[in-house]
């Protein structure tokens, strides 16, 4: 969990390896439904450009589908959901239904400032879904994805405008979820500044006593 632009996505990807564990971002899944032209796709693209929420009942049936994947059955890294209290209680229901636990709810953070200078730098890649900055993870070639060669684009809820339309709704929709998890006891707090590799330490720290 956190504000968009805090780095979840690129730290749940550094921890697939040392979790053994596969990231789902219900953000790619959605965009990837976006760009295929799926019916999904149809129903949440203006959600999706305009930085809104999608309606938790399509989200409900898109994790029930994603969880039950058999990459899934021995753990998962989610990134992106829940994100409306009513999104922890499917999440709930999922987890039940599959005889699954939860290890704890992680929450990064970082001040606004510094999240809308993340968002506004970023570049993505179309073709494989690897993410870079302009200024802190520049590719080699301007424009270029290192990883697949593909033209990097700014992602359309990546403008300064829906940038701080997507805050506000963090804020009013997403906060509350943070609090449902810390009454519950399994709320980690990791501090979201910092060099990259210091996060996915801290990460990792934080990984280690909750196992423990
Ligand atoms: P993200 O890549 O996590 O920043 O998500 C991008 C966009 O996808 C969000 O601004 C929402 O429009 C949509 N989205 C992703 N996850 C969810 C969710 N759990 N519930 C509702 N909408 C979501």
């Amino acid at each position: 969990m956190g504000p968009p632009g805090v780095g979840k996505g690129t730290q749940a990807v550094r921890l697939v390896g040392t979790l053994g564990a596969p990231h789902i971002s219900t953000g790619d899944i959605l965009r990837e439904a976006v760009k295929g032209g799926t019916d999904l796709g149809g129903k949440v693209r203006s959600f999706l450009e305009a930085g809104k929420l999608v309606p938790d009942d399509l989200m409900g049936g898109l994790i029930l589908d994603r969880l039950a994947q058999n990459d899934a059955g021995s753990g998962f890294i989610l990134d992106g959901f829940p994100r409306t209290l009513e999104q922890v209680h499917l999440l709930d229901r999922v987890l039940e239904n599959l005889g699954a636990g939860l290890d704890g709810a992680f929450i990064l953070a970082a001040p606004e400032g510094e999240i809308v200078r993340r968002l506004t730098g970023r570049r993505v890649c179309p073709g494989c879904n690897a993410v870079f900055h302009l200024d802190s993870k520049a590719p080699e070639a301007p424009g270029v994805c290192d990883d697949c060669g593909s033209a990097l684009v700014q992602r359309p809820d990546d403008t300064e405008a829906v940038i701080r339309d997507r805050l506000a709704v963090y804020e009013e929709q997403t906060r509350p979820v943070a609090e449902a998890y810390r009454e519950r006891g399994q709320l980690v707090e990791v501090d979201g500044l910092g060099d990259p590799d210091e996060i996915t330490a801290r990460l990792e720290d934080s990984l280690k006593e909750i196992r423990a």
